[in-house]
């Protein structure tokens, strides 16, 4: 017998009801009582599309407000006292606490800048910090912990809604994060081992399983996605004797591992008394015959056929073939399932459909988001449980689909390959090396030491929203609605000019979004009408598709940047998003390496930066938040994607001559395990957030020589507080003492965009200020 079940499925809601419904509850317009009611419909609808799925249980525990992390601080009782609850504030309250703080300017400062470090910032208590899911797009809230800290089941959320879902007649499989995953993801907040608390929360853990059980949960599945990450010798060895400690809940558990090999635990994860193990057949279909193996045969093999972490349809002849020798291995026994949580993907392709959608027929045949993957999961069950006939015609319109796309004009582009295929070797070199550059540079830019920029984006505001959603409607007219956006591009530049700034940008008004503004003008990327995917908490996004060969039928930025060069006597940055952020941000292909659709878009961003330099731009920036967030999560994986990312971004930036200065940006600085790559982008200057670790994450540019020229962010653009000039100067004086004082440039952490004008225009004159105090002194 075949079973099948989904690993979770999205919270958010097809028409982001959640979203919606959190933001209400948050601006007081919607009580508690009436946001759980919408909590509880969103439950019953998924778990209803479960079991019309033909899912043997549907999953529980899926569900967060927030994160299911912060779900899990809340059942094990470990809210960290900082938060100084008193007892008297409710579950649910305490709940958004953690996740948003109790800051006055909460809505101010959530990050819109695509870099989500952190939650709101507030004197005193801080939200929990916020930070990268494995290597997907959503963020979870980071468990703190203290040497002292104690756990206990503080919640009954989770039982609560067990019984929902066996009182609406499901059968019930509950998800929990393991307990090593949760102490991994988990931050020490004083020098302590966190893996010391182990010992403390395995008697939880047995009471949570047991609780489970009583309630009904006729499986448990105990996610331990670490098991998929090089892990020390010591958090390997905990495995064992926790699992064993956990058997004794005489729950029935399924641990589920997921976005990468198992590779060196293989073993452990075969050899854990448990009754079952979920495994990542898209991201590691090599260990499956391994696994089929080692794994004892009275325990349940739960094998994740249908990707997760992508929105394509499966090739079910492809899977099928994968399927059919595990079973008979496996004496017929076998259970289906997504690779990961549906999480990560939209929720359904209904909403796709009709005159208005964005995505044609042909496009949205390919594609199947959860809930068409749930149907792709039941069609191989009863390939299996029925036989191939009682299916036959779904499978063939699933290999119609699969033909049509291999054999669609719009995915091949023979002028692309053939591009590709004529790359001098040389492509991504400069002409000279970076003295010879940085000389003829200086001789044309002409510029101050510590020469004052931004990033790019300046506040996108009510207005700009307005404008852009009015003509989206088709309310506003084309050459009304390229008037304002001019009328905003010239106001920014007068402004910087006012501020005294040095090199000016032209504000990125024109822009929804970084990499929706290049991929609408991109051949070979589509979008979405209702695409959502949660990032974090209430924040959504939607990712653009890339569905076929990439190249840039035209200019995207050349005439914005022109006219906004044409406005001002200083140097104005061109402002693009590099290939690995475009990559990063989007659904990718999955029939071609991603190393190859970089390349392609690489191409694409080259031209763009060929033609900004024909049009007289002395100064490009490409901009690549992303490209540390996509190293692979095993480190032996590192230098492969480390070598094409790098290559692509220097392919990009490598076609103009010597006198033309590339920028490029990245959100965060943590790099010291990466400076050499970082530094072999070869960018004359690099532009970086640091002004939170108070200049700390610098210091790797400086023990490591990094040889080109650094802007360290001088201040934090979360947060809408004006920093002070002193403040300011004191950081460039510790930037200056570990980098060469004449590769310093003064710039803030990262875009202005969700700033208002009165604070940025504050701080940005304090900026200048600071920068004119240092040059006195250098
Ligand atoms: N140029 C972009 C901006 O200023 C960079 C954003 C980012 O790094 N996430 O908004
Ligand atoms: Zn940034």
């Amino acid at each position: 017998m075949i079973l099948s079940h989904t690993l979770g499925f999205p919270r958010i809601g097809a028409q982001r009801e959640l979203k919606f419904a959190l933001e209400r509850h948050w601006r007081g317009e919607l009580d508690a009582a009436a946001l759980e009611a919408v909590g509880r419909e969103l439950r019953q609808r998924h778990w209803a599309l479960q079991r019309d799925a033909g899912l043997d249980f549907v999953t529980v525990g899926d569900f967060a407000y927030y994160d299911h992390v912060a779900n899990h601080i809340q059942l094990l009782g470990c809210e960290p006292a900082r938060f100084g609850f008193d007892g008297s504030e409710g579950e649910l309250t305490r709940y958004f606490t953690l996740a948003r703080g109790v800051a006055a300017d909460i809505a101010g400062s959530a990050a819109g800048c695509g870099c989500a470090a952190a939650g709101p910032a507030h004197d005193g208590r801080p939200a929990l910090e916020m930070t990268k899911w494995f290597d997907t797009n959503y963020h979870y809230l980071v468990p703190e912990f203290l040497p002292d800290t104690a756990f206990s089941l503080a919640s009954s959320r989770l039982f609560d809604e067990v019984a929902e879902a066996r009182a609406l007649g499901h059968a019930v499989k509950a998800v929990v994060l393991g307990p090593l995953s949760f102490l991994w993801l988990g931050k020490e907040k004083a020098t302590f081992d966190r893996l010391a608390l182990l010992e403390r929360l395995l008697p939880v853990y047995g009471q949570l399983l047991s609780r489970l059980k009583a309630a009904g949960a006729e499986w448990v599945q105990i996610d331990e996605p670490i098991l998929g990450l090089d892990l020390p010798a010591a958090w390997r060895a905990a495995f064992e004797p926790a699992y064993i400690a956990l058997a004794a809940a005489r729950a029935r558990l399924m641990l589920a591992t997921y976005f990468s090999p198992l590779a060196d635990n293989l073993n452990l994860a075969c050899r854990l008394p448990v009754a079952a193990l979920h495994v990542d057949a898209v991201r590691a279909p090599d260990e499956l015959a391994a696994l089929a193996d080692w794994l004892p045969a009275h325990k349940e093999l739960s094998v994740g056929i249908v990707d997760g972490r992508n929105i394509w349809r499966t090739d079910l002849d492809r899977a099928l073939a994968r399927l059919l020798p595990l079973a008979e291995r496996r004496g017929g026994r076998l259970w289906l399932a997504p690779s990961c949580s549906l999480l990560h993907v939209p929720v359904s392709l209904a909403a796709e459909a009709g005159p208005r959608a964005p995505l044609d027929d042909e496009l949205r045949g390919w594609l199947a988001f959860a809930t068409e993957k749930l149907a792709e999961i039941d069609i191989l069950k009863r390939v299996f449980n029925d036989g191939e006939d009682t299916v036959a015609e779904d499978l063939a319109a699933s290999r119609r689909a699969l033909a049509a796309r291999r054999a669609s004009p719009r995915v091949a582009d023979p002028a692309v390959a053939a591009r590709l295929a004529a790359l001098p070797a040389d492509a991504d070199r400069r002409r000279s090396a970076f003295p010879l550059r940085q000389a003829r540079q200086r001789e044309r830019l002409g510029l101050p030491a510590f020469p004052t920029t931004t990033i790019g984006s300046f506040p996108q505001t009510a207005e700009i929203r307005a404008a852009r959603a009015a003509f989206k409607r088709g309310e506003l007219d084309s050459a009304s609605y390229r008037e304002r956006m001019a009328q905003e591009i010239a106001h920014a530049v007068r402004r910087q000019e006012s501020l005294g700034l040095d090199v000016l940008v032209h504000g990125e008004a024109e822009r929804n979004d970084m990499v929706e503004y290049f991929g609408e003008q991109l051949a070979g990327f589509a979008f979405t009408a209702s695409g959502w995917v949660q990032s974090y908490g209430s924040r959504c996004v939607k990712p653009p598709l890339i569905y076929g060969d990439v190249s840039r039928p035209q200019p995207m930025t050349v005439e914005w940047t022109t006219y906004a060069q044409g406005l001002t006597a200083r140097p104005m940055k061109g402002m693009l998003t590099g290939p690995i952020t475009l990559l990063q941000w989007s659904f990718v292909r999955d029939d071609q390496p991603r190393a190859d659709t970089a390349l392609q878009i690489a191409l694409a961003i080259r031209d763009e930066v060929a033609d900004l330099e024909r049009a007289g731009i002395a100064i490009i920036q490409i901009d690549e938040p992303a490209i540390r967030e996509g190293l692979p999560l095993r480190h032996g994986d590192w230098r492969a994607y480390l070598a094409w990312a790098t290559r692509a971004f220097r392919i990009a930036a490598s076609p103009v001559a010597d006198e033309t200065q590339i920028h490029t940006h990245m959100c965060y600085a943590e790099f010291n395990d990466i400076l050499p790559e970082i530094a072999a982008l070869d960018a004359d200057v690099i532009t970086i957030e640091t002004s939170r670790s108070d200049m700390e994450l610098l210091a790797g540019f400086g023990d490591f020589r990094y040889p080109n020229e650094i802007g360290p962010g001088v201040y934090d653009i979360h947060s809408p507080q004006v920093p002070a000039t002193a403040e300011m100067e004191r950081l460039l004086e510790k930037a200056a003492a570990v980098i060469p004082a004449q590769n310093l440039w003064v710039n803030p952490d990262c875009g202005l965009k969700t700033r208002a004008w009165p604070e940025t225009e504050a701080a940005l004159r304090n900026m200048v200020e600071a920068a004119k105090r240092l040059r006195v002194r250098y």
